[in-house]
């Protein structure tokens, strides 16, 4: 249950007056209606004795129609909406900044928490396909990520906090409402057609908050997704991918970046509690239930091109051994810098190369495009401009520059 529905007892408590003390307006936080599934919205009703379809109601205006208001609920009694209007809310994140690039991608600066807060980033990222327009939003789970991926920007934050159900969902809110603010409430449809968990944080981390956010992706009385078009992204917390499993259908994507243990090991450092080996048969478990459903006939490998270090000759040979068992698609992603980053990105040539030995060896592999650039929003840039308040990137360039040093000194 998200932090949002647990001030419900604490509000439904009638106020104290105290005539002869000088009146203090406490401030009572209401429940945040915006991040509940519809499990918990129902027994929210019922803990309140209301009948529980007034879930699917609401959840219809909030997410299908884009209203925060509860005078707008039309099809909710009068006598309903003013107890709601007094205990709940409907509240999305805070954006602090907003940026629309010239070839559609859109992409959001959240503030998240208290005060000052911390900010999270979403982007959406338009394309057309066989089957029309797709628009993709890249939803973020967590303020930084405790991980440490040697190339990702979110990374070198370290972690900070989980985001809550309302957070996560919120993003998926705003992206849609973005499309929608100027259009009569009725008329409002749902824009975002696919979502990747693919921005900032490891999304298995956040296991109950993300788990939940996805049920209401999926829902009808919510944003009515098709599994095949939610994503789930994580850099391989191995039991956490079996718990998904069981728990519910989405798509699934592992990001690899390095086929053997040793170089994945320092790249992912993840992989030192859950090697290769592992990996790949939790991968194969998530295959293996209902083999038949579409949205399980393949994972999606993400593999990130570093110039010199994961991008050679023998690392496609050994990417075509390690996968020869897994239903897989490969997704190649050109490397993209940040400030102090030890990394470069592979030339466009050694890429093909890389993607033209996986496509021979009978692998569908394609090369991501990188989008947004002119707003900072391609991949592993969604930190942008914010802090790096562990200083790692500091370490990293003192690193860098000593192991230069001793290689300049041997010639
Ligand atoms: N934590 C999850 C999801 C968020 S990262 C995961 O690691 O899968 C989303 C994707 O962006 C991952 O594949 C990640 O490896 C990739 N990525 C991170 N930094 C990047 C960078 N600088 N350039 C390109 N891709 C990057
Ligand atoms: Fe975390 Fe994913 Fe970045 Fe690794 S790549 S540090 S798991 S967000």
């Amino acid at each position: 249950m998200s932090t949002e529905a647990v001030a419900v007892s604490a509000v439904s408590e009638p106020q104290q007056h105290t005539p002869s003390a000088p009146a203090q307006a406490k401030t009572v936080e209401k429940v945040n209606l915006l991040g509940m599934s519809r499990p918990q919205m129902e027994k929210f009703f019922e803990d309140m004795g209301e009948k529980k379809f007034r879930a699917g109601q609401v959840m219809k205006w909030i997410h299908q129609f884009f209203v925060t208001d509860f005078a707008e609920m039309t099809n909710i009694s009068g006598k309903l909406r003013e107890k709601l209007e007094k205990i709940c809310e409907i509240k999305a994140p805070e954006v602090v900044h907003k940026n629309y690039s010239k070839d559609g991608t859109r992409k959001w600066v959240f503030r998240v928490g208290d005060g000052e807060g911390s900010l999270v980033e979403t982007v959406l990222i338009p394309a057309e396909h066989r089957s029309g327009l797709r628009r993709t939003l890249c939803i973020s789970s967590q303020v930084g990520c405790a991980l440490d991926c040697s190339f990702c920007s979110t990374g070198k934050q370290g972690f900070q906090r989980d985001l809550s159900q309302a957070e996560i969902i919120g993003q998926l809110w705003m992206a849609n409402y973005s499309y929608m603010e100027e259009v009569p409430v009725l008329e409002r449809e749902r824009s975002v057609t696919n979502v990747v968990m693919m921005g900032m944080g490891e999304p298995l981390l956040n296991y109950d908050a993300v788990l939940n956010s996805m049920r209401t992706m999926l829902d009808d009385f919510a944003y009515g997704m098709s599994k095949r078009r939610v994503t789930l992204s994580t850099s391989g917390v191995v039991p956490k991918i079996d718990q998904m499993v069981k728990d519910i259908d989405v798509a699934l994507a592992i990001s690899l970046h390095a086929p053997n243990d040793e170089l994945r090991n320092e790249l992912v450092p993840i992989n030192k509690k859950y090697p290769l080996e592992q990996l790949i048969a939790a991968c194969q478990r998530y295959i293996a239930k209902d083999g038949n459903e579409s949205s399980r006939k393949h994972v999606t490998i993400e593999y990130v091109m570093l110039d010199g270090v994961n991008d050679q000759p023998e690392h496609a040979q050994q990417m075509i051994k390690l996968l020869k068992n897994l239903p897989s698609k490969i997704n190649l992603i050109p490397f993209n810098p940040f400030p102090h980053a030890p990394y470069g990105r592979s030339s466009r040539n050694r890429i093909i190369s890389f993607q033209k030995t996986l496509s021979d060896a009978g692998f569908v592999c394609t090369i991501r495009q990188t989008r947004g650039d002119d707003i900072d929003a391609a991949c592993g840039q969604l930190v942008g401009q914010v802090a790096d308040r562990t200083r790692r990137a500091e370490q990293w360039k003192k690193k860098v520059a000593a192991q230069n040093e001793i290689l300049r000194s041997q010639g």
